[in-house]
């Protein structure tokens, strides 16, 4: 019989067609890179068995325009040196899928979700849609020894040993030089920063941290014509962390549930009705919809677009689902957000349509028995 032979893969060209045809927009690298942060810090915490002092635990943003930097860093579990080489020097390796996995064998009578996010392992490598260097270093939990990834993304990789204080990993990109198409600067922005925090990792559920640099009225001067300003460094928390439809219903008041619509779907003024309910089963799923006072802007405009934000364990997918919605019902607002959608590799598709089909059927038939709305 013919011996089995394995594929073999140009790495190179392959991460290349990575960087390049996997994703639309390059800002997900951000959104990729705090996705991992945030595994890394639940690994440390699933493995200390919760003994490990959550007060440590965040993730820091930190800009630094003239060295032409982005530093993201955690206070995770880190990476042995052979992790490194294994899960940074093998595309497609996904050491988060690989704990999760372990996570529930170890755990089969328990039927708690292990939170992670990554799976498919190459987010990671989107660094390279927005920099052209990138250094990781990295220090295991419980060990002494700290190591240094660097790559230019092209010509693989080097590992060297270097120091580090406390566990955990920093990663370091030197952005890409400005282009006519492409201004790779914007990623040094505290503004953009903020946004991009905002709208993807808002429900990342460490504290995503950064000096911010802010104007602060000169004390002693409050009461005096011309108050005087200066600029101080703040250390500011950028994301909510708690989802609003994940806290207790009868926790929340209407002025939360009211603020939240208007800021997150641009109205002034309040919706009438808020409609917030969970479902467990194969594909469980919170939803939180709003029925608006008036009919939102440009509904009759051809560019107006029906559907419902999707949020897949907290992370943002996509803005307008139009599947989750009938026409008839095009403009009711709101959100799902479920961790059983099975997201394609850029996660910004779902691979299979029918999942969100059955959402939609199954928050039918949820609302029917409880609040007599027909569909959503
Ligand atoms: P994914 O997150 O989908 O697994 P990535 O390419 O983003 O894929 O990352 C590959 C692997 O590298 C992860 O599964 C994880 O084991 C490891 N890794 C990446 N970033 C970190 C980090 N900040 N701390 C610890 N391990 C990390």
């Amino acid at each position: 019989m013919a011996k089995k032979k394995q594929f073999k893969a140009e790495s190179k060209r392959l991460l290349d067609l990575m960087i390049n045809s996997i994703y639309t927009h390059k800002e997900i690298f951000l959104r990729e890179l705090v996705s991992n942060a945030s595994d890394a810090i639940d690994k440390y915490y699933y493995e200390s068995q919760g003994h490990a002092d959550a007060s440590q635990f965040e993730i820091r943003i930190e800009p630094n325009k003239e060295a032409r930097t982005l530093t993201i860093s955690d206070t995770g579990i880190g990476m042995s040196k052979e992790e490194l080489e294994e899960n940074l020097g093998t595309i497609a390796k996904s050491g988060s899928l690989a704990f999760k996995e372990e996570m529930k064998k170890k755990e089969e009578n328990n039927d708690e979700d292990v939170d992670i996010i990554g799976q498919f392992g190459v987010g990671f490598y989107s660094a390279f849609m927005v920099a052209k260097d990138v250094r990781v270093i990295t220090k295991k939990a419980g060990s002494d020894e700290a190591y240094e990834w660097v790559s230019a993304g092209e010509d693989g990789y080097e590992i060297t040993p270097c120091t580090k204080e406390t566990n955990g990993t920093t990663i370091i990109l030197t952005l890409k030089e400005d282009t006519d198409e492409e201004k790779y600067s914007q990623y040094l922005e505290t503004y953009e920063l903020k946004e991009l925090i905002k709208k993807y990792s808002d429900y990342i559920r460490y504290p995503i941290k950064m000096n911010v640099e802010t104007q602060k009225m000169k004390e002693g001067t409050e009461e005096s014509e011309k108050p005087e300003y200066e600029t101080v460094v703040e250390d500011q928390t950028l994301n909510s962390m708690v989802p609003l439809w994940k806290r207790q219903k009868s926790k929340i008041t209407d002025e939360e549930y009211n603020q939240f619509y208007k800021d997150h779907f641009y109205d002034y003024q309040d919706p009438q009705k808020v409609i917030h309910f969970s479902v467990e089963g194969n594909t469980s799923f919170t939803a939180l919809l709003y029925i608006p006072s008036h009919l939102p802007q440009g509904f009759y405009s051809q560019d107006y677009k029906k559907g419902l934000q999707l949020y897949c364990r907290g992370v943002f997918i996509m803005d307008h689902a139009e599947e989750l919605l009938p026409d008839s019902l095009r403009f009711v607002k709101g959100l799902v957000d479920s961790q059983d959608l099975s997201l394609n590799i850029s996660r910004e598709m779902l691979q299979h349509d029918h999942q969100l089909k059955l959402i939609a059927g199954r928050g039918t038939t949820s609302r029917k028995r409880t609040h007599k709305i027909d569909k959503f």
